[in-house]
C-alpha cells in the first residue's frame, strides 16, 4: 500500500460514516473520543481504515447478545508513547475466554456460525506492515478492548 501522513481523527470520522451506512449499526450505542491535539500518523490510510472496520464489525457482532440499549462501542484515539498513536476499540460484548484467545490471529480461526476467520490476522498483518502493533485487552467489567498503534509521522529536520 501507499503510505502517507494523514490525521487519525479525520480517518476515525471516515470509518464512522462508513459504518452509518449499515443499518445494522442503528441499534449500537456508539461514542467517539477524538483527541485533535495528536500529530499526523505515517501509514496506508486505506488498509488502516479496513482495520478499523474490521475492528468495529468484530465488536459489533460480539454484542448481538445484548439488548440493543446496553450495545455501546467506543473509539477512541489518544498518545500511545513518544513515537506513537494509539487507537482503540472497546466492547461491552461477549469477551474472549482463553482458549478462543489461543487462535484469535490465526487465518481461518472462528466462533462464529457464517465466520471467515480473516479479519483479525489480515488486521494483524496490515499494522506490522504499517510499523504499528495490535493486541486486545479484557475489559475490567465486561467486553474486551482492541488496540492498535501507529507511527508518529517524523518532524522534519
Ligand atoms: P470472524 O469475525 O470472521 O470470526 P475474526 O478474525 O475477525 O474472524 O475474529 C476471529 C474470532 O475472534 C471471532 O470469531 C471471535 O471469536 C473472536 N473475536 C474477535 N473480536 C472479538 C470481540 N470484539 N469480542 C469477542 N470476540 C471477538
Ligand atoms: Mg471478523
Amino acid at each position: 500500500g501507499q503510505r502517507e501522513s494523514f490525521n487519525i481523527n479525520a480517518l476515525i470520522k471516515q470509518c464512522v460514516e462508513f459504518a452509518e451506512l449499515d443499518d445494522r449499526i442503528d441499534s449500537i450505542h456508539l461514542k467517539i473520543d477524538l483527541n485533535h491535539s495528536l500529530p499526523s500518523v505515517i501509514g496506508d490510510p486505506i488498509q488502516v481504515q479496513q482495520v478499523i472496520l474490521n475492528l468495529m464489525r468484530n465488536a459489533c457482532e460480539a454484542m448481538t447478545g445484548l439488548p440493543p440499549e446496553q450495545r455501546i462501542l467506543t473509539l477512541a484515539v489518544g498518545r500511545h508513547d513518544q513515537d506513537t498513536v494509539q487507537v482503540s476499540i472497546c466492547d461491552n460484548g461477549s469477551g474472549i475466554s482463553e482458549s478462543t484467545e489461543k487462535g484469535l490471529f490465526q487465518s481461518f480461526f472462528t466462533t462464529k456460525e457464517l465466520g471467515l476467520g480473516m479479519g483479525l490476522s489480515i488486521s494483524r498483518s496490515i499494522i506490522d506492515a504499517n510499523g504499528g502493533s495490535l493486541w486486545f485487552t479484557r475489559n475490567p467489567e465486561q467486553g474486551v478492548t482492541f488496540r492498535f498503534t501507529l507511527p508518529v509521522t517524523p518532524e522534519k529536520a
